[in-house]
């Protein structure tokens, strides 16, 4: 396990209680999504994750140093005076890496999501696609060993949305690195990842943690129907304790219970 949370809980100072006994444990290398409905506390999670706000109580742990954190927003929040080559370039910039190397990384980085003829394109010549590429060209350049993304896809449209889709599966397997995908769509979650931990509303905590079928990831196959199924009976139904289990079909199945998972 890379990462682990125990028993998280935060409160906002308006008094809105945003998370509640959230935890849960992270596998190195896997690709995780997390879903839950609006307002769950989906990105507070995130924020206390990458140590951008601090849990009231509870314990978040990594295994060994923090590592290289990237982290991918909804918007993609790009400068809109640079060009995508000083936008994925400035955080290497930051981190005062010589200009030369910087430029060599960021010019990787917009090739590997298939920006190579767009270094020079300002946002606004950009589509929205093409922006979250750039924004995630921005988070891979500093060669992240954990990747979060918030509803990265969102508000793309579904032709987008899909080839984005395949692309970060495949920047992922070359990658090997780890990725918490935070999203509220239940088939995004089912294509995307082998593991969905599904929050309950507010205040958020595992609900289930879903295992399912390894396989070729097929929007038309009964398997990926299935696994839309259980995922979203697990979103729908009642809060109860935490629920572990399987798409059907011999293929989604029970695993260990979120709470037995913590802290692994
Ligand atoms: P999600 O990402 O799942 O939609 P959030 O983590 O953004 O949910 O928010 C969880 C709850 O906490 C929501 O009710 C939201 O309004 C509230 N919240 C989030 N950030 C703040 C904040 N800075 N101050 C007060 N309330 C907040
Ligand atoms: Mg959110």
């Amino acid at each position: 396990m890379i990462l682990s949370l125990s028993d998280v809980s935060r409160r906002f100072p308006n008094g809105t209680q945003a998370l509640s006994g959230l935890g849960f444990a992270i596998a190195e290398g896997s690709f995780v999504s997390l879903l839950g409905p609006s307002g769950c506390g989906k990105s507070t999670a995130l924020r206390l994750i990458a140590g951008l706000l601090e849990p009231d109580g509870g314990t978040i742990r990594w295994n060994g140093a923090k590592p290289e954190l990237g982290f991918v927003f909804q918007e993609p929040t790009l400068m809109p005076w640079a060009t995508a080559l000083a936008n994925v370039r400035l955080p290497l910039e930051l981190k005062n890496l010589p200009r030369a190397e910087a430029d060599a990384r960021a010019q990787a980085a917009l090739a590997r999501v298939g920006l190579d003829g767009f270094a020079q394109a300002y946002p606004r010549e950009l589509s929205g696609g093409m922006k979250m590429r750039v924004s995630i060209a921005r988070a891979l350049a500093a060669q992240p060993k954990v990747l979060l993304m918030d509803e990265p896809f969102a508000a793309l449209d579904e032709p987008a949305r899909a080839a984005l889709n395949d692309d970060l599966l495949r920047l992922w397997r070359e990658d090997g690195m780890t990725v918490i995908f935070v999203t509220h769509s239940v088939a995004e979650s089912a294509y995307l990842s082998r593991r969905v931990l599904v929050m309950t509303p507010r205040p958020g905590r595992i609900a289930a943690d879903i295992a399912l079928p390894e396989g070729p990831r097929d929007r038309l196959s009964p398997q990926f129907l299935e696994s839309q199924r259980v995922i979203a009976d697990a979103m729908h139904r009642p809060a109860s304790p935490a629920r572990a289990e399987r798409a059907g079909g011999g293929g989604v199945s029970e695993r260990a219970s979120a709470k037995e998972t913590e802290g692994e």
